[in-house]
C-alpha cells in the first residue's frame, strides 16, 4: 500500500469511526414509515393520489420552480424533457462526457446523437468557454436554427449536468445556449438542494430535472421530477408521462403516444417524508465536508473538492481530487480503501469512450481526460460515526 493510500485511509477513519463506510445510503425515520402505512390504507398505491400531488408542490416549493411534475425516475424526465423542448432524430445534443450514462442515454432514446464537450477543473460540468470556442469553430447558423457544419446535422439543445451537486456556470452556459438558440435541458438529478447565485439548479433552463434514485440526496425508492417555469410545458409532461390519458368518466381515450412514466403514489409518500429532512441532509453534508477539510488538508498530492465560485453545493458526494503528477496513486488508493471496508469509487468511465457511443463527435476533452484519471469519491453519509 502507498503512503499516500495510508494517510488517505487515516483521515477517513478519523472522520468517519471504524464501521463499514458505504458511500451513500439513505436515512428513513418514523415519518417514512406513517407515511407508507398511510398510503396503504387509503388503496393508493399507484399513479393516482395525494402524496403525488403533495409531493409536486413541495419539490417546486423546494426549488422555486413554478411546476414540478413527478415521474418514475431521473433518466425517463430527461426522457420527456427532451422530447417535450423538440429534439428529434438526428439531432445533435452537446453534453458532457464526464458523467452518468442516463444523461447520454437518454437523447439516444429519442434517435439524436450525443455531442461531447470538455469540462471545466473548477465545477467539473461544461466549460463555458471550451463550449464556446467548439460551437464558434464547428457550428454554422442558419435563420434561427445552428447546424454542425461537419455532419449537418441540427444541433438542437445542451444538456449541462451539476457533477456531484456542484453546480456548473449555468448562467454563462444559459447566456450561450441562447446565442446558439439550443434549448436548454438541465441535468440537476444529483444537485438537490444546490443553489447557483441564489438559483436554484434546474431551473435556469426551458426545463431541469430530479432524480430520487436510493443514492441520491433524497429518496423515494426511484423516482425522478421535471422542473418548469412553462405552463404549457408543465401540462404537456404531466400529459404524456400518464399514456397521454384525456379525462373522461368512463372511457379510455389517449390522444397521442404516452409514456406510462408517471411516479406511483407509494414512491412519493417515501418522497413527502424525505423532502422534511432535507435541510438536515443538507446541513450534516456541509458539517462532514468541513470535517474532511480539515484532515485532509495537511495531505501533500489530494485537494478535497469545494464548491465552485458563486455556488452553494448540496456536497452530495464527497470528492478527492488528486493533484496532476498524482494521478498512478489512483488504482491503489481505490483497491486499498475498498479493501478496508471504506467504499470509494472513482468518476464513470467517461461515455465518449463506451462502445455505443465511439463515433458520436466531440470536441477535444482534456480537462475531462484528466479528471477520470484523478476524482476520488469518498463515503458521504450524512450520519456517520
Ligand atoms: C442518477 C442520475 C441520473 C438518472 O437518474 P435515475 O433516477 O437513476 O434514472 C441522471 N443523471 C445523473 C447525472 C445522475 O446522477
Amino acid at each position: 500500500m502507498s503512503k499516500l493510500s495510508n494517510q488517505i485511509i487515516d483521515a477517513i477513519r478519523e472522520v468517519a469511526g471504524k464501521n463499514y463506510l458505504p458511500l451513500h445510503e439513505p436515512k428513513f425515520d418514523e415519518l417514512e414509515k406513517e407515511n407508507l402505512i398511510n398510503c396503504i390504507d387509503t388503496t393508493y398505491v399507484s399513479t393516482i393520489g395525494k402524496y403525488v400531488n403533495d409531493f409536486e408542490k413541495n419539490i417546486a416549493e423546494f426549488t422555486g420552480a413554478k411546476y414540478a411534475i413527478a415521474v418514475v425516475n431521473g433518466t425517463s424526465a430527461l426522457h420527456l424533457a427532451l422530447k417535450l423542448i423538440g429534439v428529434d432524430i438526428d439531432h445533435e445534443v452537446i453534453c458532457p462526457s464526464l458523467t452518468f450514462v442516463g444523461t447520454v442515454n437518454a437523447i439516444s432514446y429519442l434517435g439524436a446523437k450525443p455531442h461531447f464537450v470538455d469540462c471545466d477543473e473548477k465545477t467539473l460540468g461544461i466549460d463555458p468557454l471550451a463550449l464556446i470556442n467548439w460551437l464558434e469553430k464547428i457550428s454554422i447558423k442558419k435563420g434561427d436554427k445552428t447546424f454542425n457544419k461537419k455532419t449537418g446535422r441540427i444541433i438542437s439543445a445542451i444538456v449541462p449536468m451539476h457533477t456531484y451537486g456542484h453546480p456548473a456556470k449555468i448562467d454563462q452556459i444559459l447566456e450561450i445556449s441562447r446565442e446558439y438558440n439550443l434549448k436548454l435541458v438541465e441535468d440537476a438529478a444529483e444537485s438537490l438542494g444546490s443553489f447557483y447565485k441564489e438559483k436554484h439548479t434546474g431551473t435556469f433552463g426551458e426545463i431541469g430535472i430530479l432524480s430520487f434514485n436510493g443514492n441520491k440526496i433524497i429518496t423515494t425508492g426511484g423516482g425522478g421530477a421535471l422542473l418548469t417555469n412553462d405552463e404549457s410545458l408543465a401540462k404537456s409532461a404531466k400529459h404524456i408521462s400518464s399514456t397521454a390519458k384525456v379525462p373522461h368518466d368512463w372511457r379510455y381515450i389517449h390522444n397521442e403516444i404516452g409514456f406510462n412514466y408517471r411516479l406511483p403514489n407509494i414512491n412519493a409518500a417515501l418522497g413527502c417524508a424525505q423532502l422534511k429532512k432535507i435541510d438536515k441532509f443538507l446541513d450534516a453534508k456541509r458539517k462532514l465536508f468541513l470535517k474532511y477539510k480539515d484532515v485532509f488538508e495537511s495531505i501533500n498530492g489530494i485537494k478535497l473538492f469545494n464548491e465552485p465560485e458563486n455556488a452553494v453545493s448540496n456536497y452530495w458526494l464527497q470528492t478527492i481530487i488528486l493533484e496532476n503528477g498524482f494521478e498512478n496513486e489512483l488504482e491503489d488508493i481505490l483497491k486499498n480503501t475498498n479493501k478496508k471496508n471504506i467504499m470509494t469509487r472513482p468518476a464513470w468511465n467517461l461515455i465518449h469512450k463506451l462502445d455505443m457511443y465511439l463515433d458520436a463527435p466531440k470536441s477535444p476533452l482534456p480537462v475531462s481526460e484528466s479528471l477520470s484519471k484523478r476524482i476520488i469519491n469518498i463515503p458521504s453519509n450524512v450520519f456517520l460515526k
